[in-house]
Formats: structure tokens, C-alpha cells, sequence
């Protein structure tokens, strides 16, 4: 091996909807393949491998770093500070808006104690204007130090090169980990389970944003053709949520079903029958027996 090859592992965080699916997508491309055999973690990251032949750079998806409300609140923070704690850069996108709000700002923070390299990726720039850009920059200057800040659009795949190229150059020089084909290494469930519940949350809206799980009660490929069949419960907190994410004569939760299994079926790449079902669990973010049945568990951190 090349030993000027670099390699380590990346942060990826940013609020839900600020473009990191899509900008994994254009990384490493539409067809998730899963090819690792590394044994099954009950970690609640998803990693993604990108491969060039001047490195390889593992990105972690972190669940999210926000304010502490509840127990799973709690989870999500402890989870997004340790993996903060064990890579080599972190890779933050935000919007491009002027406006840094509080949650920003303490993930700002944050990222300044950890001490890792941070690059800062405005993302969506094809939304703004380009003398907007400035003022947007100078925004985010004033809330912490960014050792790379980089105006990109994951979906247009503008500036993508720099993104790379910035995080070569703060990796440490290292081993390939995986192989050049390997793009995840997590169970294709939980992939799936998380994708479910990201499309079920954005039907919901921003006002509860962690308050739902999905669990994958059956997950089954057919011996003959290529379809696998998938059955899934969205539990959430509420009657009135469970009324939303199911919405008027179960349009909501069709649409859900739809979009999630679009998302699956390239994943898996082959067709996918996806049943869902929506279950109220009243307060399971706060007992601790829920937080560890739905796959969270601070131990496993
Ligand atoms: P995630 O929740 O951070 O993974 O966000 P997604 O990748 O799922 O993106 C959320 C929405 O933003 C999708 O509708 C994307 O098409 C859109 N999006 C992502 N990147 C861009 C971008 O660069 N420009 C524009 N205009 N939209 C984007
Ligand atoms: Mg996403």
C-alpha cells in the first residue's frame, strides 16, 4: 500500500433535512451494496465508506446532536459527543441561511472542545443567491472556528471535490479499513428501520423531532424473484401523532410507506413489499426500558 494513503473516520451531522442522505448518495453513489462481512453492531450509527486511491474516509452518521429534553434526548447527545470524541474530523452541514440558532451554536460549541478538525459545509447554495453567500459565511465565522468552510449543493453535486479533498487533507496518513467495494457496514434492518422512521418524521413535522421508533418485526427475502417483503410498526407518543403520521383515510402513512420504499428497494437493490403499522406507546422516551427495547442503549456507546 500507498503510504502516503490516508484514512479515518468522519462525523457527519447536521439537522434532519439539511442534505446528509443526499450528499452520502453522490459520494458513493446510488446502489448501496451491502458487501461487509463484519459482525452485526447494535449501534445506532450508520457508516459509510468512500474509496479513492488517495484514501478511504469512513463516515459515521451521528443521531443527531440537539438539546437534552428527555431520556432519548440524552442518548442522542452522549451518542453524538462520544463519536465526536473518536474520529479524526467531523463534517457539519447546515443551511444557508444568516440565521445561527441556539442548537447551532451549541453544536458549535461543542465541536471547538472536542478539538478535531471541523469543516463546515453551507449546503444548498443553489437556494441562495451567490452575494448572499458572504453574509451567510461571516454568520457562521462568528459562532466558532471551522478549520474549512465549504459552499456546496449535495444536489446538484457542486463542490462535492472539496469536501473530499478537505477531509483528505486533515486525515491522518493510515490503512485501508475496508474494502474498496464496501460502502456500509451496518445490517441492512437497520438501515431500513432508519429510514422508515426519517420519512414518518418529516411527515410530522420539526416539533417532535425524536419522538418516534420503528421496529422491523419481519424482514424476509423471497426464495424465488427478487422481492423482499418488510414488515414495520412506527411507534409513537400520541393519539393526535399517530393520527398525523397516519393522516386522512391513511394517505399520510401510504405516502410514508411509498417514499421509504423507494429508499429501501436501492438500498437493496431489488424490489421490496413494505406493510407498516402504527402503534402509541404513551412516554417511551422516558423509560429507560424503552429507550434500550428500541435500540438505544448508552452502554453501547
Ligand atoms: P438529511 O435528513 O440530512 O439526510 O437530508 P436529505 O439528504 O434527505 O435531504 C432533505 C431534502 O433536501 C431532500 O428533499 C433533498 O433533495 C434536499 N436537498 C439536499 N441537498 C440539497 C441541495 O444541495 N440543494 C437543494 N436545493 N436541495 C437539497
Ligand atoms: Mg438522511
Amino acid at each position: 500500500m500507498d503510504s502516503k494513503f490516508k484514512s479515518g473516520f468522519v462525523a457527519l451531522i447536521g439537522r434532519p433535512n439539511v442534505g446528509k442522505s443526499t450528499l452520502m448518495n453522490h459520494l458513493i453513489g446510488q446502489k448501496i451494496a451491502i458487501t461487509s462481512r463484519k459482525p452485526q453492531t447494535t449501534r445506532n450509527q450508520i457508516r459509510t465508506v468512500y474509496t479513492c486511491d488517495r484514501g478511504q474516509i469512513v463516515f459515521v452518521d451521528t443521531p443527531g446532536i440537539h438539546k437534552a429534553k428527555n431520556k432519548l434526548g440524552e442518548y442522542m447527545v452522549t451518542a453524538a459527543e462520544s463519536t465526536v470524541r473518536d474520529v479524526d474530523a467531523v463534517l457539519w452541514l447546515v443551511e444557508p441561511s444568516t440565521f445561527v440558532g441556539s442548537g447551532e451554536k451549541h453544536i458549535a460549541q461543542l465541536l471547538q472542545k472536542s478539538g478535531v478538525p471541523v469543516i463546515l459545509v453551507i449546503n444548498k447554495v443553489d437556494k441562495v443567491k451567490k452575494t448572499e453567500m458572504p453574509a451567510i459565511i461571516d454568520a457562521y465565522r462568528k459562532v466558532g472556528h471551522f478549520d474549512e468552510i465549504i459552499a456546496a449543493s449535495a444536489l446538484h453535486g457542486q463542490h462535492l471535490q472539496d469536501i473530499i479533498d478537505a477531509l483528505l487533507q486533515y486525515l491522518p496518513y493510515g490503512p485501508q479499513f475496508y474494502d474498496a467495494e464496501t460502502v456500509t457496514d451496518q445490517p441492512t434492518r437497520q438501515i431500513a428501520a432508519e429510514m422508515i422512521r426519517e420519512k414518518a418524521l418529516r411527515s410530522l413535522g420539526e416539533e417532535i423531532p425524536h419522538g418516534i421508533a420503528v421496529m422491523i418485526e419481519k424482514m424476509k427475502k423471497r426464495p424465488k424473484g427478487d422481492i423482499t417483503d418488510i414488515e414495520a410498526t412506527i411507534v409513537c407518543e400520541r393519539e393526535s401523532h399517530k393520527g398525523i403520521i397516519i393522516g386522512k383515510n391513511g394517505v399520510k402513512l401510504k405516502q410514508i410507506g411509498s417514499d421509504a420504499r423507494e429508499e429501501i428497494e436501492r438500498l437493496l437493490d431489488g424490489k421490496v413489499n413494505l406493510r407498516l403499522w402504527v402503534k402509541v406507546r404513551k412516554d417511551w422516551r422516558d423509560s429507560d426500558l424503552y429507550v434500550k427495547n428500541y435500540g438505544y442503549d448508552t452502554k453501547d456507546l
